[in-house]
């Protein structure tokens, strides 16, 4: 049993940057506006989160790390929106089957704090012979959850890894994507021991500040592109350089439906509308949000698949050449 969750887990959970995806979306989804996150050997090592969240109440934190547990189905109208948030009740119970995990949280009506280990999927004690139940300590409202030593038990998924470095630069591409997208809610994400955050927005921030603050001089450049298409139920919001500006690799941060996915045909598409604009060798910065009725978006999206298909999708890219061609015609007219 353990051997087969250990393998579903890694399936889920392949390296650092997928764990820490679904912690940062945890985190949101506990209504969250300061997220800092703590990284030691590229996440290897250690992976921390601390959120300002709702928290866990303590009778729940038995059960949060278990497999299909979930406090997010409330009705059955929200079995379709599982498509837009991966699979569900399946990430920390995959985190606690590949690493050691440690959460302490607070919600605010609870005087204290309670922190608990967990290894597959159940709560363990912090030393051999004392029950596991969930310690009261101090703490704030809101939830730190620390992962540690990644894939300890899964030594073929450690050594497919590249590399630390590799493995933080992947960190810093996610934070850096939902920081971006989620003004309003600060980020911070450095290693540990270090002094400076390598990835920082504040609270009070637009996404146009955020992008100054992670991509800076593109920030002036860009051009606002927002629409409803009503015909085929999706909104349109996004920012994109112009076309005199040109970045040295093609940036493209794409959300559906508030989750970071990669859409090869939506990429190709873009490029496309700025080849014949960039001089050789320059690439664009775009930051694109759709909102797509969930139901219209491929239910089997499996949470490290981050390709993402959906309906009316060639309708859908057709809508979006002609806002970007229109959009970069009006600015240099
Ligand atoms: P899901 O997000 O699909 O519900 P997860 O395995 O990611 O499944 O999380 C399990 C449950 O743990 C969540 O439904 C939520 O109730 C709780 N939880 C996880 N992280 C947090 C957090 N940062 N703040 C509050 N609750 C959390
Ligand atoms: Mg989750």
């Amino acid at each position: 049993q353990t051997v087969v969750n250990r393998i579903a887990a890694g399936e889920v959970i392949q390296r650092p940057s997928n764990a820490l995806k679904e912690l940062i979306e945890n985190s949101l989804d506990a209504g969250s506006t300061q997220i800092q996150i703590l990284v030691k050997d590229g996440g290897l090592k250690v992976l921390q989160i601390q959120d300002d969240g709702h928290g866990i109440r303590k009778e729940d934190m038995t059960i949060v790390c278990e497999r299909f547990t979930t406090s997010k189905l409330n009705s059955f109208s929200d079995l379709t929106s599982i498509s837009t948030h991966g699979f569900r009740g399946e990430a920390l119970a995959s985190i606690s089957h590949v690493a050691h995990v440690t959460i302490t949280t607070k919600t605010a009506d609870s005087p204290c704090a309670y922190r608990a280990l967990y290894a597959d999927g159940k709560l363990v004690p912090v030393k051999p012979g004392q029950s596991a139940d969930p310690k009261a300590c101090a703490g704030n409202n809101g939830t730190q959850i620390t992962a540690e030593d990644l894939f300890f038990n899964t030594p073929t998924r450690l050594k497919a890894l590249k590399s630390t470095s590799d493995e933080y630069n992947r960190i810093l591409d996610i934070v850096t994507r939902y920081a971006i997208h989620n003004a309003g809610v600060s980020f911070t994400c450095r290693k540990q021991g270090a002094k400076m955050a390598d990835v920082q927005t504040s609270k009070g921030a637009s996404i146009v500040d955020n992008i100054k603050q992670l991509y800076g001089s593109v920030a002036s450049e860009l051009l606002h592109v927002q629409e409803t298409l009503d015909t085929l139920n999706v909104k349109v919001n996004g920012y994109i350089s112009n076309a005199n500006y040109s970045m040295k690799r093609m940036t493209m941060l794409l959300f559906i439906n508030h989750r970071s996915v990669d859409s090869y045909a939506i990429k190709r598409a873009i490029e496309s509308v700025y080849s014949t604009l960039l001089p050789k060798g320059g690439y664009p910065f775009v930051y694109l949000d759709l909102e797509i009725d969930p139901k219209n978006v491929d239910v089997n999206v499996h949470p490290t698949k981050k390709e993402v298909h959906f309906l009316n999708q060639d309708k859908i890219i057709e809508s979006l050449i002609d806002m970007f061609e229109e959009t970069l015609k009006n600015a240099n007219d």
